[in-house]
């Protein structure tokens, strides 16, 4: 049965961004998804909204709480008994914190709580559903692992953690359970208005010239690596970090 059923794909930070984009796109394949998210109203209607393109369910929980973490994942235990992959894609994505003599221990905290402990706590607690069906694990980290801007070392210290963690677990799980990385550049997502709705960027020729593609990226060109990285066609990859950026970080920049 779970050779010929569509895979099952965790995407955690489903409801929003570019896990939303990763888990339409997904289910578009014929994926079977659970989306898992702190935002309850967004996964249920999104799961709603996308219930006609195939098996797509929502779970409410916060990826770095480790009891929330453990009945989300025997949620879906008990739903299919495996899984066939693992996005960890939840994060505070905000890169910006402000000087670091005034960021608050709790402010730095919930980077590392949020970023690194909840790829840890979903990595742990589905490593034996992916054991049964031999699959892949795919953690999303940032460009900003290699480089930054000012004012964002909470965020850039959680996607360097998320590079080395990615190849330690490959390491470790070797020959069971493919794990890789993605750092995408700048990707253009919808932004938080003041009253809580969702607004789409505006996005200026400036944003797409600097990039060498021409453009500013889409969460497909996320979502097509993330498939490629889950599926057997990549069976001779792990422990890798792939940048996909439209070429930024290969631009020399003169000032
Ligand atoms: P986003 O804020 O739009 O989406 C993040 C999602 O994660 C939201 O749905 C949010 O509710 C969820 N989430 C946050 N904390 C959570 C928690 N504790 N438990 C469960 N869910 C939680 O951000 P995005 O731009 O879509 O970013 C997605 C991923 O891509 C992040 O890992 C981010 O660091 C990375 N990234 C984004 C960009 C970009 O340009 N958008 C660039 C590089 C890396």
């Amino acid at each position: 049965e779970q050779k010929s059923a569509a895979p099952v794909i965790l995407v955690t930070g489903g409801a929003r961004g570019i896990g939303k984009g990763i888990s339409s796109y997904l289910l578009g394949c014929g994926y079977r998804v659970v989306m898992l998210d702190i935002l309850r109203e967004d996964g249920e209607r999104l799961a709603r909204d996308l219930a006609h393109l195939g098996d797509i369910r929502f779970i409410r929980a916060d990826v770095a709480d480790e009891d929330q973490v453990s009945s989300a994942i025997n949620r879906i235990r008990n739903w299919f008994g495996y899984l066939n992959g693992v996005v960890n894609n939840a994060a505070i994505a905000e890169p910006y914190t402000g000087p670091l003599e005034f960021l608050a221990l709790e402010d730095w905290q919930s980077y590392i709580d949020v970023n690194v402990t909840g790829t840890f706590l979903i990595s742990r607690a589905t490593i034996p559903l992916l054991q049964q069906s031999q699959g892949a694990i795919v953690n999303i980290a940032s460009t900003r692992w290699l480089q930054s801007e000012p004012q964002s070392e909470a965020y850039a210290a959680s996607k360097g953690a998320i590079v080395s963690f990615t190849h330690a677990l490959a390491i470790s799980l070797s020959g069971q359970v493919r794990v890789n990385c993605i750092s995408p550049g700048w990707i253009a997502v919808d932004a938080v208005s003041e009253n809580g709705h969702l607004k789409p960027v505006h996005l200026t020729e400036t944003c797409h010239r600097q990039h060498p593609a021409g453009r500013v990226g889409r969460p497909d060109d996320i979502a097509s690596m993330v498939k490629f990285l889950l599926s057997n066609e990549s069976g001779f990859i792990t422990g890798q970090n792939f940048v996909i950026d439209g070429g930024m970080t290969r631009k020399m920049v003169y000032e």
